[in-house]
């Protein structure tokens, strides 16, 4: 048998309806389809599906939540190329500095892609092999 309630034409009937099955804190904001579910138990009109739908979209809690939930998906996929991680690097001597442990120069090596920092202390007279060497071996 089918009890639903026909609800006739007015719009501060279905307002209401809207309100008390999406606002209560107990229900805490159903999505459009949990909605329609909720309110088809008991009424029915015309269009139904696109009031809660529109309702939804002009409940500020709703779109605020949609927001952190978008925001939240996109943190999940943060670096994508990882490949790129090590292909743009700036070299950077720093030196004479006074001695330590007969070294008094440092390489500083950035990576521009994530700015991640090595430095290697070295000597003045260190060649650019050298500086490849340490490049690679640090890395
Ligand atoms: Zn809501």
């Amino acid at each position: 048998m089918d009890r639903r309630i026909y609800m006739p034409n007015n719009q501060k009937i279905k307002e209401k309806i809207l309100q008390e099955n999406h606002d209560p804190v107990d229900i805490e904001h159903p999505r459009q389809q949990q909605m329609v579910e909720l309110i088809k138990r008991n009424y029915w009109w015309p269009k139904i599906k696109n009031n809660i739908k529109k309702y939804i979209q002009g409940c500020f809690k709703c779109q605020q939540n949609k927001v952190q939930y978008m925001k939240k998906a996109e943190k999940l996929h943060p670096l994508e190329t990882p490949e790129g991680l090590w292909q743009e690097i700036s070299i950077n001597i720093i030196g004479p500095l006074l001695k330590s442990n007969k070294k008094d120069t440092i390489v500083v090596i950035v990576n521009q892609f994530t700015k991640m920092v090595q430095l290697k202390t070295t000597t003045t007279n260190v060649s650019l092999e050298e500086i490849v060497k340490i490049y690679h071996n640090e890395i």
